[in-house]
């Protein structure tokens, strides 16, 4: 594999020499935005040269940051400021043959949301190529990473050569992202996080769409979240960034569309890093729930139909679906665990003789809910079941925090399902004796009715392209 070799700071201070002559200078650029002016394509390559290569002060990045958040960004800016970061690191290369078939998807979060751990080897299965670039959890629930080493050997701390060989022998690895890819993203996000400019669709975009791009992609499916548990609460907000991601995927030479989903209740029955793995595993051996199954198969579906592997949406949408039933998404899963560091007879039991879940962290204690009276399941809130989970310890406040692989929630039932009164509607695995608030808080989570909620028969509301 070769990858573009870059001198960010010998770029920079020859473009400084060559914008000098234009006068260009970063006050001049923060006070342009500042002030509500459309930024032009040398201008924020100027900026992102310089954040990565250290020339631009941390007083000067912050306030270039507030004024892009305050002002917006449009979707000419929005695209330039894609383009500039994709391009302020490495840039991966894939052998010429697989042209076609690289391919990815992002989520932008949700609760139990567990696709990736069963989409990335269900398109290797169909012959795709998927270099996943994940990232851990900050916030409830852990990321897919944190998901991933709940799997005793898995190591998703891989080189570009590493994922060369894994993509050639299985077609498959879900990564962590290396230094050197999208450095600009790195830093810019650092600072997002410390001086409140982190929800601003133009920012979100760019980072998002800049390390998928960095990926050589050449089709992207993108998860975009509506409802409670979503990262952005409001449905117009949502569709904003799905808009502006697919313009700017698509800006950027790869094929990108995006899904936008419910994510108003928890997805699947399992929240937290071991129940999650397990509960990916059943999905891999045709005995997933069913909403986490078609959800799969749907953003799946869309990555085979835009990379032209299929004819029709239907067809895509069977081509995963089978890989789930036939057992080849799951060989591509365990194959996936042995080439990133899980020891052979380990992965082997945990994913096909059916005894593996021993394999994973289990908590010391599981304390059974019981439903106060009979009826059906009209809502459960999925940003309770997420805080709770994190509070127990399967999520981190801080970048860095360890994070307790056993602890979670395992729901029992689902909207719409019938209960009877003290049947248990869900189990907390947890480490502490005491749940205190934490009963109360979930015993809040469940709503029962006395007739039966109307059902959705998909989460997926719309399709952007
Ligand atoms: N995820 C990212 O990678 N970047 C953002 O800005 C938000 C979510």
């Amino acid at each position: 594999m070769t990858m573009m070799g870059v001198n960010v700071r010998q770029r920079f201070e020859s473009r400084v020499r060559q914008d000098s002559v234009f006068r260009i200078r970063i006050s001049d650029v923060i006070r342009n935005k500042r002030d509500g002016e459309q930024l032009s394509i040398e201008e924020i390559e100027f900026f992102v040269e310089g954040v990565v290569s250290g020339v631009i002060q941390e007083a000067q990045l912050g306030a270039m940051l507030m004024a892009m958040f305050i002002r917006g960004l449009d979707f000419d800016e929005t695209t330039s400021l894609t383009r500039a970061m994709t391009h302020s690191g490495e840039v991966l290369r894939w052998p010429s043959e697989w042209k076609g078939r690289v391919v990815d998807k992002h989520s932008t979060g949700g609760v139990g949301d567990k696709v990736s751990l069963v989409l990335a080897p269900a398109l290797a299965a169909c012959g795709m190529k998927v270099p996943m670039v994940s990232g851990r959890g900050l916030g409830h629930t852990g990321g897919t990473l944190d998901k991933l080493e709940a799997i005793p050997g898995f190591t998703v701390d891989q080189s570009h050569e590493a994922m060369l060989r894994i993509l050639t022998d299985v077609g498959c690895c879900i990564v962590g992202q290396t230094s050197n890819l999208v450095p600009a993203d790195k830093i810019m996000y650092a600072t997002r996080d410390v001086t409140s400019t982190t929800e601003n669709i133009g920012l979100i975009t760019s980072s998002i769409i800049s390390k998928k791009v960095a990926e050589s992609l050449d089709v992207l499916v993108l998860d975009v979240k509506i409802g409670r548990g979503a990262f952005l609460k409001t449905e117009k907000e949502a569709r904003e960034l799905a808009i502006r991601m697919v313009k700017a995927g698509n800006g950027s030479g790869v094929k990108t569309v995006a899904l936008m989903t419910d994510m108003d209740t928890p997805i699947g029955l399992m929240i937290g890093n071991s129940l999650e793995v397990a509960e990916s595993i059943q999905c891999l051996k045709g005995n997933g729930p069913k909403d986490l199954t078609d959800l799969t198969v749907k953003l799946g579906g869309q990555i085979l139909y835009r990379a032209e592997i299929c004819e029709t949406i239907d067809e895509a949408d069977e081509m995963v679906r089978k890989t789930l039933e036939d057992g080849s998404a799951l060989k591509k899963f365990c194959a996936m665990c042995k080439a990133q560091g899980v020891e052979p007879a380990k992965a082997d039991s945990l994913c096909l003789n059916g005894k593996g879940f021993d394999l994973l962290p289990k908590s010391k204690y599981q304390t059974e809910l019981k439903s106060p009276k009979s009826g059906f399941v009209v809502d459960i809130d999925p940003m309770k079941c997420a805080i709770v989970s994190g509070k127990l310890g399967a999520g981190r406040t801080k970048a860095g925090e360890a994070i307790n692989y056993a602890v979670g929630l395992q729901l029992k039932t689902t909207v719409g399902e019938k209960i009877e009164k003290e049947s248990t509607w869900a189990v907390v695995h947890h480490d502490e004796a005491e749940l205190g608030e934490f009963l109360i808080i979930l015993n809040g989570a469940i709503v029962i009715g006395d007739s039966v909620p109307n059902s959705k028969a998909s989460r997926v509301l719309e399709v952007i392209t």
